[in-house]
């Protein structure tokens, strides 16, 4: 009934300490760091894992994700996160 539309996210250097809030997944593999209701999964653009499943469009901003299958820094485009 719903459409889920999938996002990849920008894949960026790692951060330095304190310039980014970096959400980091405590388990190594195919995990969803974020779960909501809404219609958006964000996508490794890496390893093109689910990060955050069904989040609203605008609900993620500032801040990095560490993909927990691949070890890759992501972002959302166009956040200024970084
Ligand atoms: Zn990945």
């Amino acid at each position: 009934m719903e459409t889920v539309k999938s996002i990849q996210m920008e894949v960026i250097p790692e951060p330095r300490p304190g310039t980014a809030s970096v959400l980091v997944y405590a388990h190594k593999g195919k995990h969803v760091i974020i779960k909501g209701a809404s219609d958006h999964n964000y996508l490794c653009g890496s390893c093109q894992n689910v990060i955050c499943e069904k989040v609203a469009l605008g609900q993620i901003s500032n801040v990095v994700f560490k993909c927990p299958n691949c070890g890759a820094f992501n972002r959302v485009r166009g956040t200024g996160a970084v």
